[in-house]
């Protein structure tokens, strides 16, 4: 991978992204820093060669182990709504996959924890940070379950799979003030959005929209 691969040609080229870019705000995406990270993020470079030339359309896309790279309208979506109470200094992600939703997150926070499950994911994942030279961005593998204590507390965190019910330890380690975004159920998920009262620390959640995502699985995968 080169600076020419990362360019791209063809169905991955500038023009391409725009597109993507103009079919997200048709769908209400507004957030001027979400929009610019999406449009300055190689989406082609986080899927295997063979789908690279699908990389700019709106559609989740496989990255091996039954995990899927989110589609560029949730990734969207997600990020807009963890800024929606203002800038954000600390994130937790769970779930890297095959990390591009986290590079979208290395360009609208100071510093951003993301966790993944699956080592070979979390191995890819890295190779392409240190080739976008994100060096804002801390990867771990463990269960995102237990989340991250020592980084934390987090005025953001994000998971990109549903758990049936969100896990206390990542509720902990929300900053007061803070918002956590995740998707929640089982057959039927909905997206729903958590903001931390910053002077009682209550958790206020706000359901956002049905979502599809995969399952959030305890223990890890080497
Ligand atoms: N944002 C990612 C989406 C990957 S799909 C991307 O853009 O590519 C969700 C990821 O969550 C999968 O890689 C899956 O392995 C991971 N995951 C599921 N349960 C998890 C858990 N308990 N801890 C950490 N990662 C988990």
């Amino acid at each position: 991978m080169n600076r020419f691969d990362l360019d791209g040609i063809g169905m991955t080229s500038r023009r391409t992204r725009d597109r993507l870019i103009e079919r997200l705000m048709d769908q209400g995406i507004s957030n001027f820093h979400v929009i610019n990270a999406i449009r300055e993020t190689p989406r082609h470079i986080f899927v295997d060669e063979a789908l690279a030339h699908r990389a700019y359309e709106d559609d989740a896309l496989p990255i091996g182990f039954n995990q899927t790279l989110s589609q560029p309208y949730t990734v969207a979506r997600m990020s807009e709504l963890l800024l929606s109470r203002g800038p954000r200094t600390r994130v937790l992600e769970i779930g890297t996959g095959s990390g591009y939703q986290t590079a979208i997150l290395a360009q609208l926070a100071s510093k951003v924890y993301s966790i993944e499950r699956i080592e070979p994911l979390l191995d890819k994942a890295r190779q392409r940070m240190r080739l976008l030279g994100h060096d804002n961005v801390f990867l771990r593998h463990a269960d995102g379950a237990i989340g991250w204590e020592e980084a934390g507390p987090f005025d953001a965190i994000l998971s990109a799979a549903a758990p049936v019910q969100i896990p206390p330890r990542l509720l902990e380690q929300l900053a007061p003030g803070g918002v956590l975004v995740s998707p929640v159920g089982g057959d039927e998920q909905h997206l729903v959005m958590v903001y931390r009262d910053p002077e009682t620390g209550d958790y206020e959640q706000q359901d956002i929209e049905p979502a599809r995502f995969v399952p959030f699985v305890r223990g890890v995968m080497r």
